[in-house]
């Protein structure tokens, strides 16, 4: 494979503390970075660059790791807009919603599902995503929720078993009996397309203890836990994820002193999703007081047709700076980096040497430029593993 250099980057965030100005985001200016076999090869100011097989010059642009949005439901047909307007107008948002995108999912043929996802992954990567995690949760039946992870592991390998996600309406009159078919032969069923196991740990869905034998009998069944957390009510979820040794929690909208103690402790990632408080006009989670706690802070795009049917992670960072007061270094970190530690991997979400070359070319002179100019299309070129997707 021949090599790239990208050349003439005005500021190169690299989200490597051993490269650039020793914060965390790692910034270079006047940078170069060059890709070979899919990888980072070398990072430096353009004036030391070695030579490659060929160049892209980016006109002082800032380029920046591709985002990592750990967390989404992309397998579903149909949408809610008049659920969306008639929450607008003042009705309050619930769980019971879900329940008529798993009609219509049931409904869909495989090529209708796959369809979507495509729609949504290409929109994604047009606005500078480059992994993305994608559950499953609309099937709630066996063959439904195979048949959603076995269309999601073809764009993505960050694959999630969500047939927890709620329960279905043929057993509203027997809960028990559902988490039973969950974590029996919708597991084995799931288990081959899925790495992470989660559940919607909350007021409407599924309580503490369905919580942990859902977690259980994935983590036995080798998925990886995540946890649907305190998004509605200060619950059980953060506790939960804690004793598991969850990768994330994510929502943490509703947290006690107890739960952010404990998420630092647990070395748990807080994924915020600011997108749905955005969506459902809900209060923010206070993402200071976790980042001044020390929790590792991720922010995904939550992308579903219900409480937050956005794909894009620069309105995440723009809402994340002016309605939860992160700092724009702190929102496009753990849009990058923060969201590759909710997925465990260190591969990806920085662009130090060895990284997979997954990044992104801004029409703008810095990443600031993603909060500051909210709702503008300033993501250029994308490119994963060294080749250009968007
Ligand atoms: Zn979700």
């Amino acid at each position: 494979m021949s090599s790239l250099l990208v050349s003439n980057i005005g500021e190169l965030v690299t989200n490597d503390l051993s490269l650039g100005d020793g914060s965390p985001l790692g910034l270079v200016s006047d940078a170069a970075l060059v890709v070979d076999g899919g990888q980072v090869s070398w990072v430096g100011r353009r004036d030391q660059a070695p030579a490659a097989d060929s160049v892209i010059d980016v006109e002082r642009a800032a380029v920046i790791p591709g985002f990592v949005d750990s967390h989404s439901h992309l397998v579903f047909t149909g949408d809610r807009a008049e659920e969306f307007a008639a929450r607008m107008a003042g009705r309050p948002y619930s769980t019971g919603g879900i329940q008529s995108t798993v009609a219509a999912t049931r409904e869909a043929p495989d090529e209708v599902l796959t369809a979507n996802v495509s729609r949504l992954v290409n929109e994604m990567a047009r606005q500078g995503t480059t992994t993305i995690e994608v559950k499953s949760g609309y099937g709630l039946t066996v063959a439904d929720e195979a048949r959603s992870l076995a269309i999601a592991a073809d764009f993505t390998p960050e694959t999630t078993f969500l047939g927890a996600h709620v329960v279905p309406p043929e057993y509203a009159h027997d809960p028990s009996a559902y988490v039973d078919l969950v974590t029996g032969p919708m597991l084995a069923a799931a288990r081959g397309h899925a790495k992470w196991i989660d559940v919607f740990c909350e007021r409407g869905a599924f309580d503490a203890d369905q919580a942990r034998a859902v977690l259980a009998a994935g983590m036995a069944a080798g998925l990886e836990p995540r946890i649907h957390a305190n998004q509605l009510v200060q619950g059980p979820g953060v506790t939960v994820a804690c004793e598991v040794g969850a990768a994330a929690a994510d929502h943490c909208t509703y947290l006690s002193d107890d739960d952010v103690a404990n998420l630092r402790d647990a070395g748990v990632v807080a994924t915020l999703l600011p997108g749905v408080e955005f969506s459902t006009r809900s209060p923010y989670p206070d993402a200071r007081r976790l980042l001044e706690a020390g929790v590792t802070v991720a922010l995904a795009t939550d992308c579903n047709p219900g409480s937050s049917y956005t794909s894009s992670m620069p309105l995440c960072i723009a809402l994340a700076v002016r309605e939860m007061r992160m700092t724009p270094a702190e929102a496009l970190w753990g849009a990058t980096a923060g969201g590759a530690t909710a997925l465990r991997r260190d591969d990806i979400g920085h662009l130090g040497i060895g990284a997979r070359a997954d990044f992104a070319v801004l029409a703008a002179p810095s990443y600031v430029h993603l909060a500051y100019r909210p709702g503008v299309p300033l993501v250029g070129t994308v490119h994963r593993a060294g080749r250009r997707i968007d």
